[in-house]
C-alpha cells in the first residue's frame, strides 16, 4: 500500500510499501541495519498492527552493473508513485553524463528542501564546550541559488558571449579580470524562497518550536539574498498575520557570517533555519560537527507541497570502510527516524531515538565515536544494530 497526500496531509496505510536504495559502499551493510532496527521498532510500537513492506530501487553501482545504467527510469517513477522513500550513499559516477545521482533525484522529483536537523547525544565528544545548546531544524533551499549548476568556464565561447551581453547591454563595469574570469549565474525566485520559508514556518509550528531565522547575505547580495529575507518576513506577515501576533511565531533574519559567529558563542538563540543552498551547506556541516556528529548527521530532501520526501544517509560511500564492518548506521537510523516522524509513527522514531541515547550515554557505538568516548566500547556495524535492537525489544 502506498503513502499518500490528501487535503494537504500525508496518509500512511497501516501496512505501507517503502522504497529504498541500497546504496554503495558502505550502504550495503549500514542499509541492511538500518531496516531490522525499523522493523523492530515498528514491531514493538504497534505490534502487528502496522509494518513495513520494503520495496528496493536500483541506482549506483548496483544498477550500473545489472542494467547498464547508474538511475534506472523506473527508480524515480517509483519514488514519484510511493510518495515517501529512503536511500543509503552513492558513488557520484566519474565521467558519463551524470553530474550525481542525488542531484538527478532531487531534480527529478523537485524536493525543495533540504532537511538537516541538528542536535547532541550525551556521550559523543564535540569539540564546543556545550553541545547541548545546540539544537536547530536548518531548511536548506535545494533548487536554486548558484548550486544550479549555471556557470561557464573562461575562455569558452559562452563566457565570451555572456562578458559581452554584461557590458555592452547591461553596462556592467566592475569585472576585474574580464578576458580570464569564469562565470556563475545566481537565481534566487520569489516562488522557491517563499515555499522553503514557508516549510520552515510550517515546521516551526507543528512542533511548537520557539523561532524561525532566516540566514542571508544580503547587505552584499541584495538582490537574491536580500530580497531572500524580505520575501521571507513578507510571506510570514502575510499568511501567518494571527501567528505573529499571538507570539506562537517569531521571525528573526540574521547575516550569514554573524550566524556562523553566533552558533558558537549563543546557539541556544537558534531553533528553526531557513537559507539558500550555499549557505545552507555550510551552515549544516558546520553545525554537525559542533555536536561531534558531521558522520551521525540525518536528512531528507522533501517537497512539501507534493508530498514526495526522500530520507538519507548524509554522507558518502566510505570507500576506504566498505565490507569491513565498520561503518557507523546511526546517520541512516536517524533519517529514518525522520522518515517514520514524517509518516506520522512517532511512537517507533521515538524507540529508535531512545536506543541511540542509551547506547552513547552507555559508551556503546562504532568505532568512529567509540574511540572518542571516555570508557567507549567499539562495535561493528552488525553488532551495533543488535545492541539497538536488544533495546528496543526491552521497552
Ligand atoms: P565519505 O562521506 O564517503 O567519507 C568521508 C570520511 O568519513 C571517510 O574517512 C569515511 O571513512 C568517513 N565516513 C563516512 N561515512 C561513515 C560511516 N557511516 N561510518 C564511519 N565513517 C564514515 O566522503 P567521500 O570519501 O568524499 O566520498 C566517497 C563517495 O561517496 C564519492 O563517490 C562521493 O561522490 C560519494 N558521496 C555520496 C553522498 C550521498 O550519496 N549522499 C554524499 C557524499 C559523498
Amino acid at each position: 500500500m502506498k503513502v499518500s497526500k490528501v487535503n494537504g496531509q500525508i496518509q500512511t496505510p497501516a501496512h505501507v510499501t517503502i522504497p529504498f536504495i541500497e546504496g554503495d559502499g558502505v550502504g550495503r551493510e549500514i542499509t541492511p541495519i538500518m531496516q531490522q532496527v525499523v522493523d523492530q521498532a515498528v514491531v514493538t510500537a504497534y505490534g502487528g498492527v502496522r509494518s513495513i513492506e520494503w520495496l528496493e530501487l536500483l541506482a549506483g553501482e548496483k544498477a550500473f552493473r545489472t542494467t547498464g545504467n547508474w538511475l534506472p527510469e523506473e527508480t524515480p517513477e517509483a519514488f514519484r508513485q510511493y510518495l515517501v522513500g529512503i536511500k543509503g550513499p552513492l558513488t557520484t559516477p566519474v565521467g558519463g553524463g551524470i553530474r550525481s545521482l542525488n542531484v538527478a533525484l532531487r531534480q527529478e522529483l523537485d524536493l525543495y528542501v533540504c532537511l538537516r536537523p541538528v542536535r547532541w547525544f550525551k556521550g559523543v565528544a564535540s569539540p564546543v564546550k556545550e553541545p547541548q545548546k545546540v539544537d536547530m531544524v536548518i531548511f536548506r533551499e535545494n533548487t536554486e541559488d548558484i548550486y544550479a549548476g549555471i556557470e561557464w568556464q573562461q575562455g569558452t565561447d559562452e563566457a565570451r558571449k555572456l562578458l559581452h551581453f554584461l557590458t555592452a547591454e547591461l553596462n556592467v563595469t566592475r569585472i576585474r579580470f574580464p578576458q580570464t574570469s569564469s562565470f556563475g549565474i545566481k537565481p534566487v525566485s520569489e516562488e522557491g524562497s517563499e515555499r522553503l520559508v514557508r516549510a520552515a514556518i510550517e515546521y516551526a509550528l507543528h512542533h511548537n518550536l520557539p523561532s524561525v531565522t532566516l540566514v542571508h547575505k544580503g547587505n552584499i547580495m541584495k538582490y537574491t539574498e536580500g530580497s531572500f529575507k524580505n520575501w521571507g518576513y513578507a510571506l510570514a506577515e502575510r499568511e501567518y498575520a494571527e501567528e505573529l501576533r499571538s507570539g506562537r511565531l517569531t521571525i528573526k533574519d540574521v547575516i550569514a557570517d554573524a550566524f556562523l559567529q553566533n552558533i558558537l558563542l549563543k546557539p541556544e538563540d537558534y531553533s528553526v533555519v531557513a537559507t539558500l543552498n550555499l549557505n545552507g551547506d555550510y551552515i549544516s556541516d558546520s553545525l554537525a560537527a559542533m555536536v561531534g556528529g558531521i558522520g551521525i548527521a540525518p536528512g531528507a530532501n522533501i517537497n512539501y507541497e507534493t508530498g514526495h520526501a526522500i530520507f538519507e544517509a548524509t554522507h558518502g560511500t566510505a570507500p576506504n570502510l566498505a565490507g569491513e564492518n565498520r561503518a557507523n548506521p546511526s546517520s541512516l537510523l536517524l533519517s529514518s527516524v525522520l522518515m517514520l516522524e514524517y509518516l506520522g509513527w512517532n511512537e517507533a522514531a521515538a524507540l529508535i531515538t531512545a536506543a541511540l541515547e542509551n547506547a552513547f550515554r552507555a559508551g556503546e557505538a562504532t568505532n568512529d565515536l567509540a574511540r572518542f568516548m571516555p570508557g567507549g566500547r567499539s562495535l561493528g556495524t552488525k553488532e551495533f544494530g543488535e545492541c539497538l535492537i536488544s533495546k528496543i525489544k526491552q521497552v
